[in-house]
């Protein structure tokens, strides 16, 4: 696997693979890449022929008193992981290779990332698309992979290549989870054994809304037990849990059509996020 750090020398090679003909597939992370990372460079593999994996922690997308500067990083544990999963380049730049000046432009979406995770996080999802767009003109790709786990990033990207004519093929794959339910995250380390003891509350009550919700369901009473469920969980912080339509993000009050349940949830520093698709095949 080849490791890339500069933009320039990124983009004259994402030219040369595609003047020869190649597909080019991309994953881009932040990241301490775990199993649902790996998941994605699968079906990266499935999705083109020369698989280009991105490891940038992206400032513009962390508020003043996110978690950016204890963001867990291990670049060489990444490196091996990524080449042991087949990815063929690596690309790691620096913010300053990113940023080199002050940024005067940025991609904005609106309305779906004023809800859920986007009307905690002011500002959050701009930077996401932002660096999104710009690791598309560097990578060139043909098709991206981005985890259902960030579901509302993957309606914000899906978003934003419909409406700026992007042509790149946007692919979702499913949440990967530790045994026990709780979602595979970069962040899963910092929480306590305590902590991570009671995180796994937040898949369960996420199975059980899904088990339960019928298109027939008043789902409002379900969601306000299963809020009291994880409000209850000892040193956790509630900050949402919604159902709304997918990928719109419309708030929904019965499972009429497909539907997204999602959650955040705070442990001390540490947040965590979730969600559970319904798929609705009524009309199917
Ligand atoms: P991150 O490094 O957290 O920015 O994530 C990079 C990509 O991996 C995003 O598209 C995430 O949605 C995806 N991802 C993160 N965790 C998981 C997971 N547990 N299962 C599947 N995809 C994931």
């Amino acid at each position: 696997m080849k490791r890339i750090e500069s933009v320039r020398e990124m983009q004259d090679l994402a030219g040369r693979l595609r003047r020869e003909g190649r597909r080019i597939a991309f994953v881009p992370t932040m990241g301490y890449l775990h199993e649902g990372h790996l998941s994605l460079i699968d079906e990266a593999r499935k999705a083109g022929d020369v698989v280009v994996v991105s490891v940038f922690v992206n400032p513009t997308q962390f508020g003043p008193g996110e978690d950016f500067d204890v963001y867990p990083r291990d670049i060489s544990g990444d490196e091996t992981k990524a080449a042991g999963r087949g990815a063929d380049i690596l690309f790691h730049p620096s913010a300053r290779e990113m940023y080199p000046g002050e940024p005067l432009t940025r991609v904005h979406v609106e309305k779906i990332t004023e809800v859920l995770c986007g009307a905690r996080r002011r500002g959050h999802f701009s930077g996401v698309a932002t660096v999104v767009t710009k690791l598309f003109n560097i990578v060139r790709p043909h098709a991206a992979v981005f985890g259902q786990k960030d579901a509302q990033q993957a309606a914000v990207i899906m978003t934003m290549v419909r409406d700026l004519n992007m042509d790149v093929e946007i692919r979702i794959v499913p949440t990967v989870r530790e045994k026990d339910g709780l979602a595979m995250s970069s962040r899963n380390v910092r929480l306590s054994p305590e902590q991570r003891k009671h995180a796994v509350m937040l898949s369960k009550v996420l199975f059980g809304l899904r088990d339960t919700i019928r298109p027939d369901t008043a789902v409002e009473p379900l969601l306000k037990e299963a809020e009291a469920t994880l409000s209850g969980l000892p040193g956790a912080e509630l900050e949402y849990l919604e159902m709304r339509s997918f990928p719109g993000l419309e708030p929904v009050e019965r499972f009429d059509r497909d539907a997204v349940i999602a959650l955040a949830v705070r442990f001390g520093e540490v947040r965590l996020i979730d969600n559970i698709l319904l798929k609705n095949d009524l009309d199917s």
